[in-house]
């Protein structure tokens, strides 16, 4: 039996006219020869973000499970309506919620991770349908609490129903733009699709910001083996694969340009400079569960030095709050929300040195100053000026001739 997973995002969805075109990508799959597809959707275009909204006009603080109740109604509105697109096109399908098959996650809602998905209760509807029409985003608790997979989730949703539906289930990423790019393409006009990318190096765009897919997603299709494709709902171009590396890109150098406005910047000015600070300063913050990315310390001057850092906008409240909480030996403590994080990405930076000279360089000749740079083996990030991004992206673009 040949299953296909096809997962649709919010924009493939937005309205009754997207639908339809949904649906002709469905009935294609089938036409070409897959006896059983599972169809797996996003929330209509801007819904998450509504039903978010009025959450907060509701509470200040909403309660993060009652918040997960709210959000998977996005999902469920989706697949329900478009359940009854293909059931009006004589296709025998239904509609199937996460708690429904089950996807058993943990229960940090809003971010909850699956631990485990049963496939035979899709196994045994296949008998009776042709297609399942998946809610994404969604799973539910041991204890029958629903949860959200954070934002982005469906992705996560399609790949994991196909590593547990078994080995070598295909599973097609349809979305507004024709395949993973070298940077997002509303970006840059000079960005042009890939046909292949690594897990790696998708991966490693996905953590810098491209959210073309959700990192969990890249983490499972690797781990897994999944087959996945990223292609575009409105064209039918091939799209981008995933594939396992190979030595032919290894011999490329970078691979793209990634982009993270979601940075806030955090300095603690004259700390004490002696060992433990570091500890006592990011061990609340994790408690706490701030997620900290750049970090930049400055030398030392009479025994005192700035401690920067980088957290999620959403978080800078919650950080100050902590620090300010923990008692720190501070003169003051800065936050400025106006930053973005561009990193240059590639696999074939392990065995060459001089990337970061170049990509410094570029910048400096573009006028940008640089606030923080972090690296890895496999990219340089660096923290700029909000107001930089664009230029800073297209001109790392053509530094890199991608
Ligand atoms: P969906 O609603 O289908 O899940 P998303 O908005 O989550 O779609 O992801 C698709 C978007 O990702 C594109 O519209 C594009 O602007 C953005 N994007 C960012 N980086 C890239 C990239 N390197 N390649 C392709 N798209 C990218
Ligand atoms: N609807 C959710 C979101 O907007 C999940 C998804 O679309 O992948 O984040
Ligand atoms: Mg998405």
């Amino acid at each position: 039996m040949r299953i296909l997973v096809q997962k649709f995002g919010g924009s493939s969805v937005a309205d009754l006219e997207c639908m339809k075109k949904v649906r002709g990508k469905v009935l294609a799959a089938r036409e070409e020869g897959f006896d059983k597809i599972v169809v797996v959707l996003s929330a209509r275009a801007g819904q998450t973000n509504s039903l978010l909204e009025r959450a907060y006009q509701w509470s200040d603080e909403p309660d993060l499970a009652e918040l997960d109740v709210l959000l998977t109604t996005g999902e469920q509105e989706s697949v329900a309506l478009f359940a009854m697109l293909l059931q009006d096109a004589g296709v025998k399908a239904r509609s199937i919620l996460g708690f429904q098959i089950p996807i058993v996650t943990d229960d940090a809602f809003g971010s909850a991770r699956i631990d485990a998905i049963d496939a035979s209760r899709l196994h045994e509807l296949f008998e009776s349908y042709d297609v399942l029409v998946m809610a994404g985003f969604q799973g539910r608790t041991p204890d029958m609490r629903l949860t959200t997979l954070g934002r982005g989730g469906s992705d996560t949703s399609a790949v994991a129903i196909a590593a547990a539906l078994g080995e070598g289930t295909r599973c097609d990423i349809y979305t507004d733009v024709d395949g993973v790019y070298t940077t997002d393409p509303r970006m840059c006009k000079a960005a042009h699709k890939m046909d292949r990318i690594s897990y790696d190096e998708m991966l490693e765009m996905a953590s810098m910001g491209a959210k073309v897919l959700q990192i969990r997603s890249v983490e499972i299709a690797e781990k897994y083996n999944v087959p996945v494709r990223v292609r575009s709902t409105f064209s039918n171009d091939p799209g981008t694969l995933l594939t396992k590396e190979d030595e032919m890109m290894e011999s490329v150098l970078v691979s793209g340009i990634a982009f993270d406005k979601d940075q806030a910047r955090i300095t603690l000015c004259d700390v004490q400079d002696r060992p433990g600070t570091a500890a006592s300063i990011f061990n609340p913050l994790g408690e706490a569960g701030v997620v900290v990315d750049m970090i930049i310390q400055t030398a030392s001057r009479n025994g005192v030095t700035d401690m920067g850092f980088t957290v999620s906008r959403k978080d800078v409240k919650r950080s100050i709050a902590v620090l300010e909480k923990s008692g720190y030996d501070v003169s003051r403590i800065e936050s400025a929300s106006n930053v973005a994080k561009v990193s240059v990405v590639g696999v074939g930076m392990r065995n060459h040195s001089g990337v970061s000279g170049r990509c410094f360089d570029a910048l400096y000749k573009a006028g940008i100053n640089l606030i923080m740079i972090s690296t890895s083996e496999v990219k340089i990030s660096c923290l700029i000026d909000e107001a930089d991004l664009e230029l800073a992206v297209n001109v790392l673009h053509k530094e890199f001739e991608l």
